[in-house]
Parts: C-alpha cells; structure tokens; sequence
C-alpha cells in the first residue's frame, strides 16, 4: 500500500499537492540544509480518505511507526520525559497546497500530560514554563479538538488575573499557572468533553481534527471567495516542537525576505521575544520590527539575513517564514511565498529579473493582471486633509472613506443600502471575513503588519490599518473611543492605507500616479501582447488618463453621458417635450453643439487612434427626474413639473432595461441619429482642418435583427456621402444578434461585444437587480463567480465563439472588439485574447487589460495567484 505518512528526508521530490504547502516548504527547506525542527507529514491524500469513508485504515500505524523515527531523531520520547530529557512533544498544523491563512487549526505542545508536566518541569528546571505550556494546550486542544469556545478559556485565564490583581499573564506564577490548568481540566470534564491524559488519544484525535477543519464554514467561505478546489483536502504537519518562551533568549518572529507592502529588498518582519509563534500570528501582542534584533542579537540577525538569501535563492520568489528561537538556537517553522500588495508585485517582479534570480517573461507572469489598478489607487490629499484622529500600522495601501461598521452583520446592512463601509474590529479572526470582503477600508486596534487583518487586506486589495492601539472597540455596543471621540456605527470615517492614518468625516483624495517600474513591467510583456486594448471612456480627461496608460483607442464612448451634464439636461428634457418638428429641432441644434465639442476633444485625445462612438443607448425616460419627484413639483404648482410629469407617465417602461431604447429608439427618432452622427463627422473634419488625424467610428447599440442594421447603415450613408465613410459597426449584446451574427458581419465594418447586456440577457437577470441576490447565489455556491463581473465563458462565451465565427466568415475583414465591463478583467481578457482583434477597458483597467493580454500570449496557462 502507498505510503500516507513521510519524514523530511523522506519526502524530498513529492509534490505539493500531496505534502501541502506548509509541509512542501518543510521538506524543501530543509533538503537546502536549512535548521528545521525533524517532522513528519501526513498527505492530502489520507485527507481525502478520511473525508469521504470517515476513517482511515491502517494510518495510525503508520503514524506511530514515523512517530518512532521522530524519537530518534531528536533522542526525546514522544510524551515522556526521563531525567534530564525532557518529553517529545509536536505541534500539529494543517497545510492545504493553497495557503489558506488563519483558515485552519493548529495545536502546539502536543502529546503533554500531567506526568508529563513534572518531567518537563524537571528537564527544563521550570516549573512555571511547564505548567504554562500545558495550559496553551488544553486552551488549544479544547478549542481545535474539544470544540469548546476559545472565549471561555480566555475568561477563565482574565477570571483568575482578576482574582490575582495582576494584568499581565507573565505575572502569573507556576502554582497560578498549575491552577488554571487544573480549572481547564475540570470544565473539560464536566461539559463531557474530558483532556485525554494519553500522548497517543491526543495526536490521533488531532490529526481527524485538522482533516475535519477543511470542512469548517470560514475555510469554505475563503476557498470561494478565492476560487480554490473544495476536494484538494488538507495535509498534517506533525513537529517536534521548539520553545520561543524559554526566556529572554528565546523567542518567535515572522520574517520577510522584501517587503509585502513595498516590495524593497530588505529583511522585513517581527520579533516577539520570550513567546511562542500563535501570539504573533494572532496578533495579541504586539511584536518589534525585526531591526531591533540588531541591537541586543546581532549574531541571530546576521543569521536571519543568510536564512533570508537561501531561501530566495532556493524558492526564487519572495519568502514569508516562521521561525523560533530557543535558547539563542534559530529553528525555521514555516515558509512560503509571500502575500504581497499590488506594488510590491511589480516591484519584486523587476527587480528579481533584474537580480538574474528569474527571468523577464516569469517576472511578466507574476503579476495578478487584476490587482494592477489597486496600484493606481487614490491617497489622501494632504494638503487638504484635517489633522489626523489617529494613526496605526499602515498594512495595506489605498485611502477610502466609508461609514463605520463593527460586525459582518452591520457591513452587510450597510452595503445592501449602497453604504460604502469601513470595518472597524479590536483584531479580526477569520470569522471576520465577510465583513472584510464587503468593506472599503479595514481598522483594527491590535496587531502588526503579519496579523490576519493585515495578511487577508493585502491579499483582497483593500486598504487596511491595523494595531492603532489607541482606539477602543467596542463591538458589541456598535462603537469605538480614541481620545474621547466616539464613533459609531455609520459615522463617515476616510482611511490611508499607505500611512496608517484616519480621519473623521470624508477626505478629498488624490489620484495615484503611474509607476515607473510597472511601466517597465509592461515594456517587458507588450511584445507578448496580440490582443489590442482600447478603453471605455466618454469623456476628454477619461481618454487623455487612458491613452497614458497605453490604450489604442477607444473601444466605447457612451454618448448619453454627455446628456446627463447639468447646462445639457434642459435641452435633452426639451427633445423630448418636442411638440412641433421646429422644436425638436431647435433642442437637436443645441445638443449638436455640444456634441462636436466633445468629440472633438476626445478624437483631440486620441489623435491617430480609433475612437468608437456608440449612438444614444438609454431609454428616454432615463433623462426625467424620477416620477415621485415631479409630482411632488407638481403639488408645489411647478408649469413645467406638469409637462415633463405628463411625458414622464408617457414613456414609463415595466422593464426599462428593455424597452425604447438603443437602435429602436435611434431608428424611430431618427433625428437624434442624424444629430449625432453629424456631430462626430463635423467634429473630425474641424480637426483635420487643423491639421490633426482623427479616426472617428460609429456603432449602434442593442441590435437585434439584421433589418435594424441596414436601415441605420442607410441613415449613416446619407451622411457619410456628405463627409466622407468612416467605420460603421454594431454592438453585439442580444443574444439575437449573436445567433444572426453571419447575417449581421456583412453589413458592418466591425461588432463590439457588449457582454454587459449579453450577459443579463442571456442569464435573464438584470443587472440593476442582481446586487440582491447575486453575492448569496456564489456564496451558496451556485455560481462559481459573478457573471457580471468575470465573462461567463460557458454560456455567454458560447454565444460569443458563435458570433466570431460566423461572423468572419460571412465578411472576413470583419474586426472583432468587446466592451463589456469584462473587457478590463483578466480572466475574461484571457478568455478573448485568442478570439478577438481587440478589447475595452475602463483607464485604470487598461494596465489590467495589457498584462493580461500579454499573460495570455506568453503561457495559456491559469495565472500563479498571490495567496
Ligand atoms: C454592454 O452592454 O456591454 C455595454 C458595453 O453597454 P452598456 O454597459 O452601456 O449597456
Ligand atoms: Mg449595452
């Protein structure tokens, strides 16, 4: 039979998804002659067993008989110390192939017992240490394995402080200590859960408990929210355990080999002298940046600095490691690659490539495509920003201003109101998650830059400052206190995730700037690059910021925006009023006007590039204040209100996401067509009369029958032999239009994809409504991800590869575009990079848009992601 169970030396060259990541790192690390604690791994594999047949056969011999080479290795007998030598004790870690931080369950000083304690007690000529380890576990073993609530174990140990008038646990003494375990031993006992006094119950019921923890609610809900397998199953990380809270030259950190915030080339991390490793992870105490080691460790810094090169040059990538010192004895605990902001990405990309330490195509593949615009995230306007209520740690970069919440509940209620939230908690537990998810902006009182809060922030790209220890949560009650100001719950508060710091009230931002080494970045991965990438943009400013950030154009400009500007409104209002032919008229003259001015700024922008207008899409209705509002005017005796109130009833829609709108509304109101499109031509003939070169395009939108084509080519004829043809294209969005694609392609120049209605139509779900239930539906597991938001390459994708191919095949020279919000996403910019001449994006999705594309020319591979 396969073997489940296998030491260090043992698993060299198995793979990581059989050793999970944390045993994969073991194995590595010490294979490079690195110091790690002697282990063993149990695999995935015996995981998956006893997931599904709820046993195991024959592993626990196994176990034992690993266990056995363990004593030898470290000359320790499991649970049972003689003389000098104290018991060999383990921790016992889950270890998925993922990372999935603060996910799963841990039990350290494993394998303790009340015989145990006084050998240790003995070999350590420590009491006090002995007693304290064993109350870690039985809190630990209670929690993981027991199921009792951690809370009262933290209740207890307060209860007695309280009873001892001492306010730190270091204060306790070994009889205090010996005390409360004994406390924790009775409440064991007495809910039926009783502490089994045998090394052996202990570690099997530990293992079945890390292979129970792949299966618990906040694991499920991080594996969906980051898109990882629910059968790729957990393995266990059985260690012989080292002391970080054996005194003043002990103690446990958390080190990275560049920074996760910056991505500079430096030993960065934190250092919690005299304690072991959960305390820094969860973020209790809060620990000293790893520099100060310098100052009273120099030797162990140095170490640490040689520790950090070997593992970058084995791992070649940035390395986040856990580590323990024991007595002045560094031992490495964990390792792996490094979760890391957007910035840092890039920077650790370059400057490896540069280093000779990867190549320039792995350093392109690196970078998660999406995260990219997180990288252009707005700052706090200093200059017009307030003194600051408070600062704290700046552990995930990007300013945000929300209102505040305490719980996944009030996040929740907060958002479903279209609130923007900033979640406030003393430290966040994995619990936390969906508050965190939901949130613009996270603050936490505790806690360093490695604490959960800090880790999941970066890893969901949103801002984040932790371990701002003057403020005082209070979650329950809905509020917080720092310095006599109290915040409560949906109070305005702004966040500065790059400074740490917090302001009342709503800061103005400023826009980030585009990096110098994310443009190098992109130089390396555009001869990668096939797929074209223009930009969304319908605005003069909104095509200048894309057009620096490399777009070729534009792929979409929504012409309505340009009716819904203030001096526009009345007018547009005015053309709908319309009566008599003089006055639709005289309302198309004035919106003429204003149109050619736009265009020609945006085709100005855009000077030697196309630039695709799409002809008025909404509804009319649209245009009108809501109909609650005019009859309210109506009430207060407004002439006007009476009017538009009379239209507005008119032109009411059930449904507004389909009705008047798009090619049917351009064909029966062919004025608006004929204004438009005159607006655009004049626009490009007034530029080259200056001298400049404008590609202007036009295309229809919400076709659904190839009728509707010709009919709008021959109104754009009329024009075009006035000024000369330009491009002529349709949007591709009804699912109609995809099935008729053949006949559709030869009547046009181009399709532009609008999966944003391709893909409500096609769900049947519109995407006004879907806010409500979409997020439960992929929360339920329903849905893999949102379509909306990432294409959905089965259905939607189908009808697109259908409209692709018959169109080129009716007209060869057919070009192929999308425009949908997908167009700036990487996964879907992957699906099309083969499909399509070019995509679309928002500015800042465009950086999104490049690399993507580029990815997906130099591997058709998923991407590495970040975790
Ligand atoms: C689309 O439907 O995908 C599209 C780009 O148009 P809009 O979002 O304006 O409907
Ligand atoms: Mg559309």
């Amino acid at each position: 039979m396969e073997s489940r169970v296998f030491l260090l030396s043992e698993a060299q060259g198995l793979s990581k998804e059989l050793l999970g990541g944390k045993g994969y790192g073991l194995v590595a690390m010490s294979g490079a002659g690195l110091p790690v604690p002697p282990a063993l791994i149990v695999t995935t594999e015996a995981c998956r067993q006893y997931l599904k047949r709820g046993e195991v056969p024959g592993l626990w011999e196994e176990v034992e008989a690993k266990m056995a080479a363990l004593e030898g290795l470290t000359g320790k007998r499991f649970g049972q110390g003689e003389g000098k030598t104290p018991p060999l004790l383990v921790s016992v870690r889950s270890g998925a192939p993922v990372s999935m931080p603060g996910m799963m369950d841990t039990i350290l000083n494993l394998g303790l017992t009340l015989e145990g304690v006084e050998a240790l007690a003995r070999a350590a000529e420590n009491p006090r240490f002995a007693w304290d380890t064993f109350r870690r576990l039985l809190a630990m073993y209670g929690e993981v394995v027991l199921g009792e609530k951690a809370e009262v174990f933290e209740g207890m140990l307060a209860a007695l402080k309280a009873e001892r008038r001492v306010e730190a646990d270091t204060a306790l003494s070994a009889e205090d200590l010996e005390e409360l375990s004994f406390r924790y031993l009775r409440h064991l006992e007495a809910r039926g859960t009783p502490f089994p006094m045998d090394p052996w119950a202990q570690l099997f019921a530990a293992i079945e408990a890390v292979f129970r923890s792949w299966l618990n609610p906040r694991a499920r809900t991080y594996r969906r929210i980051y898109g990882i397998p629910e059968d790729l199953g957990t393995a266990v990380v059985v260690q012989a355990m080292v002391y970080g809270n054996l005194g003043e030259d002990s103690g446990t950190g958390v080190g990275f080999t560049r920074s996760p915030v910056t991505g500079e080339k430096r030993l960065y991390g934190e250092y919690l002298r005299n304690a072991q490793g959960e305390d820094v992870v969860a973020g209790i105490r809060t620990p000293e940046p790893l520099e100060r080691l310098q100052d009273y460790a120099p030797a162990l810094y140095a170490e640490l600095l040689e520790v950090a090169e070997r593992l970058e040059r084995h791992f070649r990538d940035m390395q986040d490691f856990e580590f323990t010192v024991e007595k002045g004895r560094l031992y490495l605990l964990q390792t792996r690659s490094g979760k890391r902001t957007a910035k840092a990405a890039v920077r650790i990309a370059v400057e490896m490539a540069e280093e000779g330490l990867i190549s320039k195509e792995e350093a392109v593949l690196r970078v998660e495509a999406n995260a990219l615009p997180g990288l252009l995230k707005p700052s706090v306007d200093r200059d017009k920003a307030p003194k600051p209520l408070l600062k704290g740690l700046p552990a995930s970069p990007g300013a945000a201003s929300g209102h505040a919440v305490f719980s996944n509940e009030g996040a929740e209620r907060l958002n479903a109101q279209g609130l923007p939230t900033i979640l406030i908690r003393p430290e966040t537990t994995p619990e936390d998650i969906t508050g965190m998810y939901l949130s613009r902006g996270i603050l936490t009182a505790r806690g360093g830059l490695t604490s959960h809060a800090a880790v999941v922030a970066r890893g969901l790209g949103v801002p984040a400052v932790v371990g701002a220890e003057v403020l005082r949560v209070y979650p329950e009650e809905g509020r917080a206190v720092v310095d006599g100001v109290e915040i409560r719950e949906g109070d305005l508060l702004t966040l500065d995730g790059s400074t740490g710091e917090i302001y009342l009230g709503a800061v103005p931002l400023v826009e980030a700037e585009g990096e110098a080494l994310l443009q190098k970045l992109l130089s390396w991965a555009e001869p990668f690059r096939r797929l074209g990438v223009r930009a969304n943009a319908d605005t003069p400013e909104d095509a200048r910021r894309a057009r620096a950030f490399g777009a070729e154009g534009i792929g979409l400009c929504r012409t309505e925006h340009m009716f819904f500007q203030e001096e526009r409104l009345p007018w547009v209002r005015r053309l709908i009023l319309a009566q008599t032919e003089e006055e639709e008229r005289e309302a198309l003259e004035e919106l003429f006007r204003f149109q050619k001015e736009d265009f020609k700024e945006i085709l100005r922008a855009m000077d030697g590039l196309p630039v695709t207008v799409r002809l008025l899409d909404p509804p009319l209705h649209e245009f009108l204040p809501p109909l609650a509002e005019l009859e309210e005017a109506v009430k207060a005796g407004n002439g006007e209100a009476a009017r538009l109130l009379e239209r507005a009833k008119a032109l009411q829609e059930a449904n507004p996401m389909l009705g008047f709108r798009g090619v049917r509304l351009l064909l029966l109101r062919p004025a608006i067509f004929r204004m438009q499109l005159k607006a655009l031509l004049e626009a490009a003939k007034e530029l080259k009369e200056e001298g400049l070169d404008p590609h202007p395009e036009v295309m229809v939108p919400l076709v659904a029958d190839p009728k509707e084509v010709e009919r709008a080519r021959l109104l754009a004829e009329e024009l075009f032999a006035q000024y000369g043809p330009i491009p002529f294209g349709t949007m591709i969005e009804t699912p109609r239009a995809a099935l008729l694609a053949g006949e559709i392609a030869p009547l046009v120049d181009f399709f532009s994809f609008g999966t944003n209605d391709l893909t409500q139509m096609t769900f049947g779900l519109s995407r006004d409504d879907a806010g409500k239930f979409l997020p439960r539906y992929v929360e339920e597991g329903l849905f893999p991800f949102d379509p909306t938001e990432r294409l959905d390459e089965k259905g939607v994708g189908k009808l697109l590869r259908l409209a692709v191919e018959e169109g080129r095949r009716a007209n060869p020279r057919l070009k192929l575009g999308l425009c949908g919000e997908h167009g700036g996403e990487a996964g879907s910019v992957r699906f099309v990079a083969e499909l399509l001449d070019y995509t679309s994006a928002s500015p800042y999705r465009v950086l999104t848009a490049r690399l993507a594309a580029a990815q997906a020319g130099l591997r058709r591979a998923p991407l590495p992601v970040y975790r």
